[in-house]
């Protein structure tokens, strides 16, 4: 079976990957599962932006894929970058088949504003599908409604829906692992 995992790195809760595992699956209408142990991601840590790399974090992700992965999305608690950004909410790779997400800046208490965890596992949906629609080779949306609409700052995030828009859920749905079924037609 092909399976959507999930990949905790570092320290993050794994009672909200739990919560948000079944969200992020029935976008892709496939089944889930987290792997254990994750792995530590000091490798990753640069101490000059006190930041993860998230590219490095990707690439050790792919030792963790097996024939029954269909894709793989990591979640961080750290906070994360890419060189050329001063920071990420995610990175993936393009046509996959591994992604990486960061909840850091998904939560309220990094805005100074009271916790809410509701909303950060929201955005942490809608975030983990952004990325792997990613890894479906999908590219971003101009519907700001969209999963796949480029975000810089999580009022954005908060916009969108947890899904796609039908133009790229049209694009993806060929690389979805269960194919929807065509009904025959009799004319
Ligand atoms: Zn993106
Ligand atoms: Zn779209």
């Amino acid at each position: 079976m092909k399976l959507l995992r999930l990949l905790p790195i570092g320290d993050i809760d794994l009672r909200a990957l739990e919560q948000v595992g079944p969200l992020i699956a029935q976008q892709f209408h496939v089944a889930w599962d987290i792997v254990q142990p994750g792995f530590d991601p000091q490798f990753a840590y640069h101490a000059e932006r006190q930041q993860y790399h998230s590219t490095e974090l990707l690439a050790r992700m792919t030792g963790f894929l097996g024939p029954e992965c269909w894709r793989m999305l990591g979640v961080t608690g750290h906070d994360l970058y890419i060189p050329i950004l001063t920071f990420v909410f995610g990175e993936a790779q393009m046509g996959g088949p591994a992604a990486v997400v960061s909840t850091h800046r998904l939560q309220q208490e990094f805005y100074g504003l009271p916790p809410d965890e509701n909303l950060s596992r929201e955005r942490l949906v809608k975030e983990a599908v952004h990325e792997l629609g990613h890894t479906l080779d999908l590219r971003h949306c101009d519907d700001y409604r969209c999963a796949m609409a480029a975000s810089h700052a999580v009022e954005w995030i908060d916009l969108k829906e947890n899904g796609v828009c039908p133009g790229c859920n049209d694009r993806m749905a060929p690389l979805l692992p269960v194919q929807k079924k065509v009904r025959f037609r009799f004319f």
